[in-house]
């Protein structure tokens, strides 16, 4: 298996019916990039960049991000890196920037939320800036983290057009094609996706918000997470909604939460019409020789049916045994 999975490192990911997916990988600094290398990624599809926030004592100067970008686009050499704007809050805290401490952080002042703040905007513009310096030595596509409301997307929309704006008029070079996207990780997005497709770029589903959300289950608490539930066909729905707004605006869908990376998830999302799958680096090969054995119009057949036929997770998983084994 593992001599399969070595000669697949270097070979597109192409299903048994000759379409093709995109397997990027998801990594949080630069030397994350030597696994992305080994085990064949196309792009890095998550670059969760608060690690170079919480790594350090105070916030990062934009020159340093400006290195840490760079290095991550060089090293993709042309394949694509989308990277996400600073998620802190709700579980990540930072020493030296003072979050109020709150009754509900998941559901509270996080991620964009900070961005769009008084106390936020400054860092969120500094980085906006680092990227778009370093934009011109790759293939960059920046994303937005929990995106609730349309107004909010504008906003951070507005704040990025005003720091390229203000590059260029001080003679810096930007890349004319950085592409412009979303997490959908609010059910609030998920719903309204067909609008969002209009303004984005590109989509990006947070699974691991998105399913917590949905189904009101924190994420870490033991407890519940019998509710944890990805093959729900509440969040097939969700998933399907959001692809579809996607495609019908010519834009393109990627997944970034774990569930891209589980196999059972996969010939499902494959069905559904899933672009891209971001996932940690290690489950990259093993993906990619799956997918080889499955012919995409019969994942179609097996999603359409999930979507139509089942009431419950269970009932997924018992239809998929008959398209999977
Ligand atoms: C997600 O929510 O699915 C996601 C990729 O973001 P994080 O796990 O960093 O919250
Ligand atoms: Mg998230």
């Amino acid at each position: 298996q593992k001599a399969e999975w070595e000669k697949l490192k270097h070979a597109e990911t192409v299903t048994a019916d000759g379409k093709h997916f995109e397997l990027a990988a998801n990594i949080g600094t630069p030397k994350d990039l030597t696994g992305v290398h080994n085990n064949g990624g196309e792009g890095v599809g998550l670059y969760r960049t608060e690690f170079l926030y919480m790594d350090s004592s105070d916030f990062p100067t934009e020159d340093a991000q400006f290195e840490a970008y760079k290095e991550v686009l060089e090293g993709m050499a042309g394949k694509p890196v989308v990277v996400r704007t600073m998620d802190i809050g709700g579980d990540k805290e930072l020493p030296y920037l003072k979050l109020p401490h709150e009754m509900n952080p998941f559901l509270g002042y996080r991620a964009l939320r900070i961005s769009l703040s008084t106390l936020g905007e400054g860092m969120f513009r500094t980085q906006l800036r680092a990227l778009l310096r370093a934009s011109v030595h790759g293939n960059l596509r920046i994303m937005f983290p929990m995106v609730a409301t349309l107004k909010e997307f504008r906003a951070a929309k507005k704040m990025y057009d005003e720091e390229k704006a203000k590059l260029i008029a001080e003679g810096v070079a930007v890349s004319e094609t950085i592409q412009v996207g979303i997490m959908i990780e609010i059910p609030a997005a998920a719903i309204l996706a067909d609008r969002f497709a209009k303004e984005v770029d590109f989509f990006s589903i947070g699974t691991n918000d998105l399913i917590q959300y949905t189904m009101a289950a924190d994420r870490m608490n033991e407890q519940v997470s019998y509710l944890y539930q990805p093959y729900n066909p509440s969040i097939l729905r969700l998933v399907k909604n959001v692809v579809d707004a996607a495609h019908a605006e010519g834009k393109w869908a990627g997944m970034c939460g774990e569930m891209a990376g589980d196999q059972t998830a996969v010939p499902l999302l494959m069905g559904i019409g899933l672009d891209e799958f971001s996932m940690s680096a290690t489950s990259i090969l093993k993906t990619r020789s799956l997918m080889k054995t499955l012919d995409t119009s019969k994942m179609k057949e097996l999603a359409d049916r999930a979507l139509t036929e089942c009431d419950t997770m269970e009932e997924v998983l018992e239809l998929m045994q008959e398209y999977v084994g």
